[in-house]
């Protein structure tokens, strides 16, 4: 029998990565995602998961996002104990996401039982900081295009795929089949990161994408970031940028220097409140100043922190983030997460919404269910806390700063492959996005791809 694929999240969705290869001697997991967003797709992850933890030999992560990783403290909560492969840069930040993610889901229950507003009696989170630190020590960094055994007959090179510090693309081979995993792919304008590697030559079996922008195409770069700040200053109010804390926050500090550099926006102060955030951002550094090779080399011997204005504030304390409440001047508030989901950033919205001279302007992918998705989709309140704020800021999308891939410029990756994949599948995107990207792999390449469904099975052939 050939050795097969499972697809057990990121189906239909742009959260859960998890998948599992199997050849006659081993199992591999690839990716190993949180759910986000919709609380049926949350709850799936309270749910016993479906493999025997201890029956896998290994997991391979993609990168430190939380929909690649943050399930890991959960698996091992159920009884995994293998290694865990990534990146060296994945595993530093990932361990950075792991452990924020155990402190929120913790807090998050201590909250709903102290205000008593959760359905439960005695509500726990989903995991602690004791498997969260379970996870990480667990973590085997190997280097980028290193092929390295990491089950029996499986083995794994990974590639960089400009999305994050430390992403890869993961090129597997099971038995002698070839599958790659796009995991998240850059779109080769990323302000630090290096563009994407090319896809090595050979046969694939199966090519396995993501989708997230699978039925778009980004604009071009425009003023409209600009415009909001300069709008909002006008009114003597505040901006929220609610950003992951990996990697969105680097690029927007960057962007943020370039347009007070060049006067497009006054010299205002900007807070960074997110620990993670900071974290990460101490990584990026160092992966500068060391040259690393994921990085674009015009970063190397700058004479000033690429990060750093000259008006940033590094809100290390939770007394540091509690002041920002009484900044008497317009300023530009960056705290995590991304789509509001948790995190500092929900204290500031919660403070900050109800005023119509601030603006939450939302830089990033905001998926189906999220505070995010709520605002862009104008909703006149948002319930934080278990009870409901006014919006009454004004909220702004800003798309130029997806560091995914979108329809055109994953098609434009595909063609460096040197052979056509026997099936492509389309994961990681909404429903309707991963559809039509199936589609338009089909129409623009000739290449058989799909869909998958959910728990089910493909032969390698
Ligand atoms: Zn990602």
């Amino acid at each position: 029998m050939s050795p097969t694929i499972k697809f057990l999240g990121a189906v239909g969705t742009v959260t859960g990565s998890r998948f599992i290869v199997q050849g006659k001697s081993s199992k591999v997991m690839i990716d190993c995602g949180l759910y986000q967003g919709l609380k049926e797709l949350r709850l799936k992850n309270w749910e016993k998961f479906s493999e025997d933890p201890q029956s896998i030999d290994a997991i391979v992560i993609s990168h430190a996002h939380l929909d690649h990783c943050g399930y890991l403290p959960k698996l091992v909560r159920e009884g995994y104990d293998g290694p865990i492969y990534c990146t060296p840069y994945t595993a530093k930040l990932a361990a950075i996401v792991l452990r924020d993610s155990a402190k929120l889901q913790t807090e998050d229950a201590k909250y709903a039982k102290k205000k008593g507003f959760s359905k439960h009696k005695d509500p726990t989170g989903l995991y602690n900081a004791e498997e969260a630190e379970k996870a990480i020590s667990l973590f085997h960094p190997i280097p980028f295009h290193e092929p390295f055994e990491v089950a029996k007959d499986v083995t794994v090179t990974f590639h960089r795929s400009g999305h994050i510090l430390g992403s890869s693309f993961v090129d597997l081979t099971v038995e002698g089949k070839r599958v790659v995993f796009t995991g998240d792919i850059g779109r080769g304008n990323h302000m630090v990161l290096t563009n994407p590697d090319l896809i090595p030559k050979g046969a694939i079996s199966a090519l396995v994408t993501e989708s997230t922008y699978g039925d778009r195409t980004h604009p071009k770069t425009d003023d409209s970031l600009a415009d909001a700040i300069n709008r909002t200053i006008k009114r003597r109010g505040n901006i929220l940028i609610p950003a992951f804390a990996v990697d969105r926050t680097e690029i927007m500090l960057m962007t943020l220097k370039k347009l007070i550099k060049t006067k497009k926006i006054p010299n205002l102060p900007i807070y960074v409140d997110s620990p993670m955030a900071l974290s990460a951002l101490n990584h990026y550094r160092d992966a500068i100043n060391s040259k690393s090779p994921e990085i674009r080399p015009e970063l190397f011997n700058l004479s000033e922190d690429p990060f750093d204005p000259g008006t940033l504030n590094e809100a290390t304390t939770v007394e540091a983030s509690k002041a920002i409440n009484d900044i008497d001047q317009p300023s530009i508030i960056i705290s995590a997460s991304g789509m509001a989901t948790g995190g500092r950033v929900v204290h500031h919205l919660e403070h900050m919404l109800p005023n119509p001279n601030n603006s939450v302007l939302l830089v990033g992918y905001q998926a189906a269910g999220t505070r995010g998705q709520y605002l862009l989709s104008g909703a006149k309140t948002i319930k934080m806390y278990g009870k409901f704020v006014d919006v009454n800021a004004e909220i702004v999308q800003i798309e130029e700063f997806s560091v995914h891939a979108d329809s055109e410029e994953l098609i434009k990756w595909f063609r460096s492959a040197d052979s056509t994949p026997n099936c492509v599948y389309a994961v990681h995107g909404e429903s309707s996005s991963a559809e039509s990207f199936a589609n338009l792999i089909h129409n623009k390449l000739n290449w058989n791809a799909q869909v998958p469904k959910l728990d089910q099975i493909y032969e390698l052939n």
